[in-house]
């Protein structure tokens, strides 16, 4: 009754996103799965509980704000802050705070507890992602903050501004944006498919049918739809 309403309430919602610009959170991902988002590609659709539980992280960020907020050390200077407009990509920082007089990035990740018992240091994506924050704000360091989403147990990493990281993630995502111009489906990631990524990919069936090379997409989809007509 009330388990089908709210499903299709979160269903429809993932159904109605588009992209077309890049968010931070695509830094350092698969090329050609931001290409497949870009053109709607079918893909395969996430379960309304897997889309709850980003929501969940979200409430999480907001109990870990509201602690910080009342510590009197830290004065939180932003909270869900926008980086300045630029024509590449958008994203919105978690904070800005300042602690004895320094200026951080602040960066929640909630994630299961298997995970988070094994982080040694920041996980990929999310020091890619860090960096951007970084390099827009022109702050030179920053604060992944893990929370257990089981436990709620914390672990925190200290990132400092590492200015090639940030060009390089730059420099992809403009390479990206020329092949979405000019409908060029990139390569696929080289360690396809056991990278992590294309476990958790939803375009994984289109990927395997394109292949391993640059494919036009006007090409792939008469091809595709060729093979729905037989
Ligand atoms: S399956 Fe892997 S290589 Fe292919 S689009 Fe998805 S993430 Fe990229």
């Amino acid at each position: 009754m009330l388990k089908e309403l709210i499903d299709k309430f979160y269903l429809d919602r993932e159904h109605d996103r588009g992209q077309d610009h890049f968010y931070i959170t695509d830094a350092g991902k698969c090329a050609r799965s931001i290409f497949f988002k870009f053109k709607k590609a079918p893909r395969k659709e996430l379960e309304a509980r897997v889309l709850r539980m980003f929501d969940h992280g979200n409430h999480i960020h907001q109990l870990i704000m509201k602690a910080l907020s009342a510590v009197r050390r830290i004065h939180v200077v932003a909270a869900e802050i926008n980086i300045p407009p630029q024509e590449i990509i958008s994203g919105r920082a978690d904070a800005i705070l300042s602690l004895d007089n320094e200026l951080y990035i602040l960066d929640i990740k909630s994630i299961n507890s298997m995970i988070f018992g094994k982080l040694e240091a920041p996980k990929e994506d999310h020091n890619n992602q860090l960096q951007l924050y970084l390099h827009f704000f022109n702050i030179p360091k920053g604060i992944i903050l893990y929370v257990s989403k089981d436990t709620q147990d914390l672990k925190e990493f200290l990132v400092p501004y590492d200015a090639k990281v940030a060009e390089k993630l730059l420099k992809n995502l403009q390479d990206l944006k020329t092949k979405i111009e000019t409908d060029t489906i990139p390569q696929p990631l080289p360690e396809r498919p056991d990278n992590w990524q294309c476990k958790y990919c939803q375009f994984a069936d289109v990927c395997a049918k394109v292949g391993e090379k640059e494919l036009s997409w006007g090409e792939f989809k008469k091809q595709i739809e060729a093979e729905e007509i037989r």
